[in-house]
């Protein structure tokens, strides 16, 4: 019963790249910060959250798809901050 109640609490998000639901704890939230979209690993940024697998691959197809700006509510949203090598991203994940 506590995996039951675990499992129905654990919030789930859809990943902007391969569309697949998954739970907050295992995708990297991105947030609008001055314009950009930002890594928010922390998950304080206040806002909409955008969330994607910390995977080049969705966040490649995230960005392909501008999916980040219809996610923020931002069209045209500057993305020149998303990590888009592994050094990157392994950056961003390292605020936890
Ligand atoms: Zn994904």
């Amino acid at each position: 019963m506590d995996t039951v109640e675990r499992v129905r609490l654990t919030p789930v998000r859809t990943c902007l790249g391969c569309r697949q639901r998954a739970p907050r704890t295992s995708l990297l939230r991105f947030a609008a910060r001055d314009g950009r979209v930002v890594a928010d690993a922390a998950t304080r940024l206040p806002g909409r959250g955008a969330w994607v697998h910390p995977h080049l691959g969705c966040i490649e197809t995230a960005l392909h798809r501008r999916a980040f700006g219809r996610a923020l509510r931002e069209p045209g949203i500057d993305t020149s901050l998303v990590p888009t090598t592994a050094e990157d991203l392994a950056r961003c994940g390292s605020q936890d």
